[in-house]
C-alpha cells in the first residue's frame, strides 16, 4: 500500500495547478510546481466565478481575499439587453450556502492568480518558474522526472495542469490537439461607472457583447462572434477591430466601445476545447483542468471545474488507498460534470451563431420567457451531478 503524504509533482501554475497545490498542501502532501512562464504572467481581462467555484474557493481558504478583491453581483443579477440597448429581461443566478455565498463574482484574471500564488506560497508549496518537464519514466511505484533546466527528481505523483495545450497529454501518450471551436471573444477592461452594478448581456445577431464588473473600480466587456479558423488580428490593431466588430451594439456598451484605444486592454481568443474520454491519468500522472476537459466560456464554468477538481483531487487520494484508485475515482466522478459543463456551454454558443435568418424580436421574446428557465435547469442539473460526484469519488472500484 502506498505511503502518505506523498510527495507531488504539479505541472502548470494556472487555476488549475494553484488550487492543486493549495489542495493537495493543506491535507500534508509534499508539493512542488513547475511553470513554463518565468515570471507569472496573465493576460488581461476579468474572470467570472459562479457560486460552486466560489464554494470551492472557501474550502482552499481564498474565499474571503476574492471576495474582497473582486466584485459579487448583487443577487445575482443579469440584465438581458438587445443591441440597441432595450431591455428583454433580467434574470438571477442561484446564490450557495443559505445566500452566504453570492451567485456571481467578476475578478481581474490577475488579481484572482495573485492571491492563488500567495497562498501556494504561504504554504510553503516551492515553485519553479521558467520550467517544464521534458521526460517522466514511471518505474517502481515512482515517477522519474526530467526537468528543462536538466535537473531531475523522483515524485510519487504527477498532476498535470497545464492548461489546453498541455505538452503533459502528449508526455504520456495522448495526442490529442484542442479543437477550434469556430468563435472568437474580444475581451477589454475599463474603469466601471458606480452605478454599473449588475451582468449584462447584449443579443447581438450572431454575436454578444457582455460587460461584467470585475472590482470596485473596473469592469470588463466581451463580445463573441463567429470566426474563421485561420482569423488573424495583429495584437496593436485589437481595440479598433474589437470597436468595429461591435459597432451596431448600443446602450450600454457604446460608451465602453467608443472608449477604445491604444491604450486600453484589449484580447481577442480563438475559442478551442478539449475533451478527453477517460480515463484521464496513466499510471501515476494525472491530467486536470483544461488540461482534460477545456470548456468553451459561454458558460463561464472553465475555472470553476478547475477549482472543484483540485478539491475533488485531494479528496480521493485521502479516501482511496491507491494513487490508481483514487484517479480512478476521481475521473469517474469528475468526467459527467465535466462534460455537462462542455455540452451546455457549447449548445449556448452554438445557438447564438445560427442567428442569420432569424427573426430577432421572436428571439428576444423567447429569451423573456426561457432565459430564468434556462438558469435555473442549468444549475439545478449541475448541483445533482456534483451530489453524484461527491458520491461516486467515495465509491470503492
Ligand atoms: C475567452 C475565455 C474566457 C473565459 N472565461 C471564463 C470565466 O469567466 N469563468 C471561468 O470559470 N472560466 C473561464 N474560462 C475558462 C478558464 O480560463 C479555464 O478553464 C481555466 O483557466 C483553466 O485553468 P487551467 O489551470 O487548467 O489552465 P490554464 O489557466 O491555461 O493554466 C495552465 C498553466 O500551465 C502553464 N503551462 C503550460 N504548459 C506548460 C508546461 N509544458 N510546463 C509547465 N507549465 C506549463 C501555463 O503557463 C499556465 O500557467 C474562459 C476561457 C476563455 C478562453
Amino acid at each position: 500500500m502506498d505511503q502518505k503524504p506523498h510527495k507531488i509533482l504539479i505541472v502548470g501554475g494556472g487555476i488549475a495547478g494553484c488550487c492543486a497545490a493549495i489542495a493537495l498542501s493543506q491535507r500534508g502532501h509534499r508539493v512542488q510546481i513547475v511553470e513554463k512562464q518565468d515570471k507569472w504572467r496573465f493576460k488581461s481581462s476579468g474572470i467570472f466565478v459562479y457560486a460552486n467555484g466560489l464554494v470551492s474557493l472557501g474550502k482552499l481558504g481564498l474565499l474571503d481575499p476574492i471576495l474582497r478583491a473582486g466584485f459579487a453581483v448583487p443577487n445575482g443579477r443579469n440584465g438581458y439587453f438587445d443591441q440597441s440597448g432595450e431591455p428583454i429581461v433580467e434574470t438571477v443566478y442561484p446564490e450557495a450556502d443559505g445566500g452566504k455565498i453570492p451567485a456571481i463574482l467578476g475578478i481581474k484574471r490577475a488579481e484572482m492568480h495573485r492571491i492563488m500564488a500567495n497562498r501556494v506560497s504561504e504554504l510553503g508549496v516551492s515553485v519553479h518558474l521558467g520550467t517544464t518537464v521534458v521526460e517522466l519514466t514511471e518505474a517502481h511505484g515512482y515517477v522519474d522526472v526530467v526537468f528543462s533546466d536538466a535537473t531531475s527528481a523522483q515524485f510519487d505523483l504527477v498532476i498535470g495542469a497545464d492548461g489546453l495545450r498541455s505538452d503533459m497529454r502528449s508526455l504520456i501518450g495522448i495526442e490529442m490537439p484542442p479543437r477550434y471551436t469556430g468563435f472568437g471573444i474580444w475581451r477589454s477592461v475599463h474603469e466601471r461607472p458606480t452605478d454599473l452594478t449588475d451582468k449584462i448581456m447584449m443579443m447581438g445577431t450572431g454575436k454578444r457583447f457582455g460587460i461584467m464588473p470585475i472590482s470596485d473600480e473596473l469592469l470588463y466587456t466581451f463580445g463573441t462572434v463567429v470566426a474563421a479558423k485561420e482569423t488573424f488580428h495583429a495584437p496593436d490593431s485589437w481595440p479598433e477591430t474589437m470597436r468595429a466588430t461591435f459597432q451596431e451594439f448600443k446602450g450600454p456598451a457604446a460608451r465602453f466601445l467608443h472608449e477604445l484605444s491604444g491604450r486600453s486592454e484589449v484580447l481577442y481568443t480563438a475559442v478551442e476545447e478539449v475533451s478527453l474520454p477517460l480515463p484521464w491519468h496513466r499510471g501515476r500522472v494525472l491530467l486536470i483542468g483544461d488540461a482534460a476537459h477545456a470548456s468553451t466560456p459561454f458558460m463561464g464554468q472553465g475555472g470553476a471545474m478547475a477549482m472543484q477538481d483540485a478539491v475533488d483531487l485531494a479528496e480521493a487520494l485521502e479516501i482511496h488507498a491507491t494513487p490508481e484508485q483514487a484517479f480512478t475515482a476521481f475521473g469517474t466522478a469528475r468526467f459527467p460534470v465535466c462534460e455537462f459543463v462542455q455540452t451546455a456551454s457549447r449548445a449556448v454558443g452554438e445557438a447564438g451563431a445560427r442567428e442569420e435568418n432569424r427573426d430577432v424580436q421572436a428571439r428576444n421574446a423567447e429569451i423573456e420567457q426561457t432565459a430564468q428557465q434556462k438558469v435555473d435547469k442549468f444549475y439545478d442539473r449541475l448541483s445533482v451531478l456534483m451530489a453524484e460526484a461527491e458520491l461516486v469519488l467515495r465509491q470503492p472500484n
